[in-house]
């Protein structure tokens, strides 16, 4: 089988490239009447060594795969003659969209579930969790980690040598507090607004106990800060165990 598949060789091949939501049956419209650059069938029994050679027109087929459509073109024997993707692929063939869906999930601070869910509404097809998560983990987590810490420090090397700053910090839950199962503690540096520290508590890390979550995130965010910065006040909300651990 020939094909028009294009290949992702290079970050320029894919960062930046436009993407529309194309309808199937206006694919199939177009490209019933696209001449392919081969007038016959090529595939070769492999038993018999005996080329097919079956001329057009061709049936085109349209599958979903991931978030794109594979089409192919079949001879009247059923081989298929002609391939085309709606995506370039990437080695092992991977779409380029399902790649760039699973990293901007992340990148735009969305949830999988959730953007599953909307493309589930629009019969849209997208990749599946497992795809995604191998996604997440193999290219995007490491990625992600080096531009935290790089754009930390760099605004931490900003105040490090101011007398006193004032941060910004507040805890959020990933579902109601008496329940969470994670914790986010994050502070922020009042005057350049930047992002100085992001502490992650898993209620494993305090005996289960999700209630003393906010405060412990707290503890550990001032104990890495105070090393770093001087700090000359912490505005955080009405939290009755963190006004006892600053008092
Ligand atoms: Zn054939």
């Amino acid at each position: 089988m020939s094909s028009g598949i294009q290949r992702v060789m290079c970050e320029e091949d894919i960062i930046g490239q436009k993407a529309s939501i194309v309808y199937e049956s206006m694919l199939k419209h177009l490209v019933t009447f696209l001449p392919l650059p081969i007038g016959r069938c090529n595939f070769i029994e492999t038993v018999t060594n005996v080329s097919c050679h079956a001329s057009g027109p061709f049936e085109v087929h349209l599958s979903s795969r991931g978030t794109g459509t594979v089409i192919h073109w079949m001879c009247s024997k059923g081989h298929k003659v002609w391939v085309c993707n709606s995506q370039p692929t990437l080695k092992y063939g991977m779409h380029a969209g399902d790649f760039m869906m699973a990293t901007n999930i992340l990148l735009s601070g969305n949830n999988y579930y959730k953007v599953a869910h909307l493309f589930n509404y629009m019969n849209m097809g997208f990749l599946g969790k497992d795809t995604f998560f191998k996604i997440q983990d193999t290219y995007c987590i490491g990625a992600i980690k080096n531009v935290w810490e790089e754009k930390r420090s760099a605004a931490i090397q900003r105040v490090k040598n101011k007398d006193g700053i004032v941060i910004l910090a507040d805890g959020r839950m990933d579902s109601p507090g008496y329940c969470a199962q994670y914790c986010s503690y994050t502070a922020m540096e009042n005057d350049s607004k930047k992002i100085i520290s992001v502490v992650t508590i898993d209620k494993r890390q305090t005996s289960r106990n999700s209630v003393i979550m906010e405060k412990e995130a707290f503890v550990r965010t001032m104990d890495k800060l105070l090393g770093e910065v001087k700090i000359a006040e912490i505005c955080t909300d009405a939290h009755t165990q963190i006004a006892s651990v600053m008092r």
